[in-house]
């Protein structure tokens, strides 16, 4: 029988953890703290803010979100990013993405405090990544989530062959880097793959991260395979899907997620849990 992973009650689990450590640290006199830094106004940045703003409240966090117009100059979100690296009452910045086109995004992002870059996206913590270190660092939520999610269905990665489709920076090559440094044998595909159904049918966890709907059919997947879609996307009639097509492959698979319901809640608890790990680990 096929399990359709829960990702809102893994991240209802994780909440709850994480609100025991809030108020854990509310004790010691340190009450967590994010700002998200949104420019503009695209509808989708705009739910994802307030989401993220609210679940910080209901978790008894500190949470500002300092919005901009979307024609705010370089040196004004810049000079933002500074008061919060030295606001004491901060423990993490995020900056909501995409940009619009005229900020320079590896600017800004690099000018975010390594111990205050909740999504792990600096340099410094990417490579810590890259590299397997041992120690304390951020990493990419949508990530450090998905491996929840395999943590929370399978009994070890060790060993599994995993197809990654996509490898943007945000995402998939810091899933890579996870699955790999868990002894994991993984390999990216993207558009430039020629015969991308050898790939996804030799996958023992298959992870979507394409942004294409219903890319991945049945018959693609490998029996009794776990599959991860990490795709959101909006159709014209306002629904959400994924990059899979989940009522022809939850046939094969084992495990499944859902979309929505799956990867996406549990981005936003892993932010709320590496809000507080920020916390404590620079206390
Ligand atoms: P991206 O959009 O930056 O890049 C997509 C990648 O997929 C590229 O590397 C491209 O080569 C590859 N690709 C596209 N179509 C393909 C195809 N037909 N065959 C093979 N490869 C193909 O990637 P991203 O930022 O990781 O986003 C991917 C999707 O995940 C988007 O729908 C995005 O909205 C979603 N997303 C969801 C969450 C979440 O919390 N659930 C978080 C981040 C991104």
């Amino acid at each position: 029988m096929t399990n359709i992973i829960n990702g809102r009650q893994i991240a209802k689990q994780l909440n709850q953890e994480t609100k025991t450590r809030v108020d854990k640290l509310k004790e010691e006199g340190i009450i967590p703290g994010i700002a998200v830094i949104l420019v503009g106004d695209n509808p989708a940045s705009v739910i994802y803010t307030r989401n993220k703003q609210k679940t910080a409240e209901k978790l008894g966090m500190k949470s500002i979100l300092r919005k901009f117009p979307k024609d705010v100059s370089q040196a004004e979100v810049l000079q933002a990013i500074h008061h919060y690296n030295d606001d004491p009452t901060i423990h993490a910045i995020l900056i909501q993405l995409p940009l619009p086109k005229h900020l320079n995004q590896t600017e800004l992002i690099e000018a975010i405090s390594p111990e205050k870059d909740v999504d792990g996206f600096d340099s410094k913590n990417v490579g810590k990544l890259y590299n397997n270190e041992d120690g304390h660092y951020p990493v990419s939520c949508t990530a450090r989530g998905i491996m929840t999610l395999l943590h929370s269905y399978l009994d070890k990665i060790e060993g599994k062959n995993v197809t990654i489709i996509g490898r943007s920076i945000l995402v998939s090559r810091p899933l890579q880097s996870l699955l790999i440094n868990e002894n994991a044998t993984v390999t990216m595909v993207s558009l430039h793959t020629d015969d991308i159904d050898y790939y996804t049918k030799h996958a023992d966890i298959l992870v979507v991260a394409a942004g294409t709907p219903n890319l991945i059919k049945k018959d693609q997947v490998k029996p009794g395979a776990t599959v991860i879609d990490v795709g959101i996307n909006r159709m014209a009639n306002h629904h959400l899907v994924g990059d899979v097509d989940f009522n022809s492959v939850k046939e094969v698979a084992e495990n499944i997620t859902p979309v929505p319901g799956g990867v996406g809640p549990m981005t936003i608890a892993t932010l709320m849990q590496q809000t507080v790990d920020l916390a404590e680990w620079n206390k």
